[in-house]
């Protein structure tokens, strides 16, 4: 049978991460975006209170709660500040999942369950200077040398990349083979020929900043490649299905913030004797911007459903992505046309919204990348 409402726990968790956003990342969120820094004590209480680990099952500490609980969760985040919730998809997705799956027990110990407990800081680093899409043209390289990877290479626009203690990175280990050459590999903090590079200054999402590295002869022992070698590919495509969902969770609360905002101010400016929202353009715009939540969130929740049941879902998480992320961005704009002038102000939330929101149309592919996925599934 169809439902379209929640599970009790599902709205208990969205209540509970709603009280924590206003009480602690609202009041903080202007000067994170001014300052670019990152609150690694509220990160700590993040991982406190089992955000991080909300994913993975008991065993590992972990909250065993599937993916509507994670979409619920990087939604109210993102409400509050996308930043702050980009910094945790990465920490409960691609910073530590592959720890998780192809990690040792004693890698597990020492640096997963640390991770989730938000005491260490996961990333992952796939894009280069000269490859982002197209994943098979990457240049960074390993080669196994006795019991050690030597990896050779450059990374960029690695989320949390200043401050990261994990590193999971993609490598060629066969030039060859194009994206089937490529595998992943762990790298931790403080080893020999890795450099993080300066913080890239940027946009939005201010709050998660992103570096460079530099890989130059940098031995690694074997347990530090993440699989079988030659299933990097294979492996990756196992999450990203995930981390598009999850992108589009974080559109969703962004779009949510930025309707709420517009819907109010709509309802407060007076032009002509009357409040804005009596104009009918504006008033079609906040039905509009309404509506396309509506049905990013349909979109996105449906994916999560799917990934839930454990069924295929390529297609549905690539167009969950597309939706919502397109939709972020054109909810955004209407409020900062709903706000004028004042959307113009960096007194007002409205255009860091509209600054953040460009940074969910690029992470989990781009919306180009993703038509062609949805084509491909057709
Ligand atoms: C804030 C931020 C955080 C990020 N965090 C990370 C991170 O933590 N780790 C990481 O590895 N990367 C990260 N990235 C990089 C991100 O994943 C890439 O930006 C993304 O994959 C796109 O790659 P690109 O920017 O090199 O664009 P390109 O791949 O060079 O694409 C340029 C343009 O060409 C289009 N295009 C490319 N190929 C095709 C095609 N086949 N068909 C149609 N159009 C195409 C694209 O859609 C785009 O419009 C981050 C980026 C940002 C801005």
């Amino acid at each position: 049978m169809i439902s379209f409402s929640f599970d009790e726990e599902h709205e208990i968790l969205r209540q509970q991460v709603r009280r924590f956003v206003e009480a602690e990342i609202v009041p903080i969120r202007q000067k994170l975006d001014e300052t670019g820094e990152f609150p690694r004590e509220l990160f700590r209480q993040m991982g406190e209170l089992g955000y991080f680990a909300l994913r993975y099952p008991e065993e590992i500490g972990g909250g065993d709660a599937g993916a509507i609980a994670l979409s619920i969760l990087l939604e109210e985040l993102s409400r509050g500040d996308l930043g702050m919730a980009a910094a945790c998809q990465m920490q409960s997705l691609m910073g530590t999942d592959f720890i998780y799956r192809y990690g040792t027990k004693e890698q597990h110990e020492r640096l997963l369950k640390p991770a989730l407990r938000g005491e260490k800081i996961g990333t992952i680093c796939m894009t280069e200077p000269d490859a982002g899409s197209d994943l098979g043209s990457i240049v960074t390289r390993a080669v196994k040398k006795g019991d050690k990877w030597v990896l050779n290479g450059p990374k960029t626009w690695v989320t949390l990349g200043p401050i990261a203690d994990l590193f999971t990175v993609a490598a060629k280990t066969d030039p060859d083979a194009g994206f089937r050459g490529v595998d992943i590999f762990l790298i931790e903090k403080g080893t020999p020929g890795l450099t993080i590079g300066k913080p890239i200054p940027k946009l939005g999402a201010r709050a998660a900043g992103n570096s460079e590295l530099f890989f130059e002869d940098c031995a690694i022992p074997a347990e530090n490649l993440m699989g079988e070698q030659g299933s990097g590919y294979k492996n990756l495509s196992k999450i990203l299905n995930e981390i598009r969902i999850q992108t589009g969770a974080l559109s969703v609360g962004l779009a949510r913030a930025a309707f709420e905002d517009a819907l109010g101010y709509a309802d407060e400016r007076v032009a002509f004797g009357r409040p804005i929202r009596k104009f009918q353009a504006i008033s079609h715009k906040l039905a509009d911007m309404a509506t396309l939540i509506e049905s990013a969130k349909l979109h996105v929740y449906r994916a999560s459903w799917m990934v839930d049941a454990g069924l295929s879902c390529t297609k549905e998480a690539s167009m969950a992505k597309l939706v919502a992320s397109e939709a972020a961005n054109e909810v955004a704009d209407k409020a900062m046309r709903i706000y004028a002038a004042y959307g113009f102000s960096k007194e007002y939330d409205v255009q860091r919204y509209f600054r953040d929101a460009r940074f969910l149309l690029l992470g989990g592919g781009t919306s180009e990348l993703l038509r062609n996925m949805i084509n491909r599934e057709l």
